[in-house]
């Protein structure tokens, strides 16, 4: 789920919905000397807090140059969206001077309606569908297509609504722009080309990820993207704390205005909090990419192994995992619920994976001697007919993957020395030898050099990478 300062998406929508809703009283700036953000909450009864953040932070009022909420951020709801802008540090209270909105074309629309949807006076369609006939035909536009336009806030209410600009890139890979200029509106066509770069972004917790990585100009497809890179790294909601950093290295798409639009690809993302450096490298394994730590676990993949064949060393599996098996002893038919490894009596029988000891028994009868393993909440293993248990080894004994469990034996329902061995996945027993195991993906050998080789490629980039331009920096944007 998308958390935006501290609130849920849908109730961004709902705040949005009511924004829209109470947008006549909202651009009325309010006069008085309270705080802004009380103006702001006592006109919209909208909760701010975020907003109220900015306005108090020292580096606030050159951020606020820039759109609050990106126009992209909620762009894939196909609402419309809300941009404060312009919150100048020489303005007591705030005021709103454009508004954002997105649309969709749907099937059977005319690009006159969608214009008259977005309340614009009959002239002013009437011009700006003449103008942009002039560089795209408008029969071609496609149902699907977003639209987004800049509207002026400050009209007065009830008045048509007045454009400052639309633009959607159509089916060519170029963009249609259409801008208001004080000689009335004029529509362009730019060939959509972006370039790419190896940009690092910095930046300091000051309300959250989302909102920080914004402020610094970062679009969403990339926050979303190093994110999802951190996601089973850091708890977005315990981990992260105002004065934290992050970083992220990555490939930024540019477009022809030098805005960074994407990330072609995310190489580092770092978040350095309380609990230490939490980050992750990106690496091709197996023709796939993946994030890993500097100990080089795949992020989000899970630390257990099993074994398929828990012995010192290889045997013949002298009976098969078979539900329809008839038992030698009895000739009944009575399921096989593990595999058998026939194996000199003493021959050392290994843990699978990692994890608890839950039983260790003598039965007579049944699986004699045996142990059982819990290694998460989803495997269990079970290792029967020992002649013996090692020393030590006891209910609630934790055991790493290959430590000595037990040695082979005929104990219990056996007709000579083996191992029964059977695995538990979500309480239904799996085939040992045919099932898929999980593997523990963590990157030995050669893979762990050529990780290690690109995790050393990747943080001398960090320091030869361009920073990216922050709107600050940038002088607005
Ligand atoms: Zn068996």
């Amino acid at each position: 789920m998308l958390i935006f300062a501290g609130v849920s998406k849908a109730d961004w929508i709902s705040q949005l919905v009511r924004f829209e809703r109470n947008f006549e009283a909202a651009r009325t700036p309010a006069i008085g000397g309270s705080a802004p953000d009380d103006n702001f909450r006592a006109l919209n009864g909208i909760d701010f807090g975020f907003l109220t953040r900015f306005l108090r932070g020292k580096k606030s009022m050159a951020r606020l140059r820039q759109p609050v909420v990106d126009d992209s951020l909620l762009s894939d709801l196909h609402l419309s969206e809300l941009a404060a802008r312009d919150f100048s540090p020489a303005i007591e209270s705030p005021v709103l001077l454009e508004l954002a909105r997105f649309t969709t074309v749907e099937r059977g629309d005319t690009f006159a309606g969608i214009l008259t949807a977005q309340g614009l006076a009959r002239s002013d369609i009437n011009e700006i569908n003449a103008d942009v006939n002039d560089v795209f035909r408008l029969t071609k536009l496609q149902a699907g297509w977003p639209i987004s336009f800049r509207l002026d806030a400050t009209v007065e209410p009830g008045a048509p609504g007045r454009l400052i600009s639309l633009h959607f890139e159509d089916s060519d890979n170029s963009t249609v722009w259409v801008e208001r200029t004080p000689e009335g509106y004029t529509a362009h066509r730019d060939e959509t080309v972006f370039i790419s770069k190896l940009l690092v972004a910095e930046g300091t917790i000051e309300s959250t990820f989302w909102v920080d990585a914004q402020a610094l100009g970062l679009p969403y497809q990339v926050i979303k993207k190093a994110e999802q890179a951190q996601q089973c790294v850091v708890d977005f909601k315990r981990d992260i704390s105002p004065g934290d950093s992050f970083r992220i290295l990555f490939d930024a798409l540019i477009d022809s205005n030098g805005k960074v639009v994407d990330a072609e690809k995310i190489h580092y993302v770092s978040f350095d909090t309380r609990k230490g450096r939490r980050e992750v490298f990106r690496f091709v394994n197996e023709g796939r990419a993946s994030f890993y730590d500097r100990q080089a676990r795949r992020s989000c993949s899970s630390s257990l192994s099993l074994l398929r064949e828990p012995l010192a060393r290889p045997f013949r599996m002298s009976s098969p995992f078979n539900p329809k098996r008839k038992h030698p002893i009895t000739g009944k038919i009575r399921p096989h619920r593990g595999v058998d490894f026939a194996a000199p009596r003493g021959t050392r029988i290994l843990a699978a994976g990692d994890g608890v000891v839950i039983a260790k028994r003598t039965h007579s009868g049944g699986y004699g001697k045996h142990v059982i393993i819990r290694h998460d909440s989803t495997y269990e293993t079970l290792y029967a007919h020992m002649s013996r248990f090692p020393k030590g080894l006891r209910v609630g004994s934790r055991v790493k993957q290959s430590d000595i469990i037990g040695y082979v034996g005929t104990t219990g329902s056996s007709t000579g020395n083996h191992l029964h061995y059977e695995i538990k996945k979500n309480g239904r027993h799996i085939d040992p030898l045919k099932s898929t195991l999980p593997r523990g993906q963590k990157l030995t050998g050669d893979k762990k050099s050529a990780f290690e080789d690109e995790q050393r490629a990747i943080i001398a980039r960090l320091d030869q990478a361009e920073a990216l331009a922050s709107p600050a920096a940038a002088g607005g944007g």
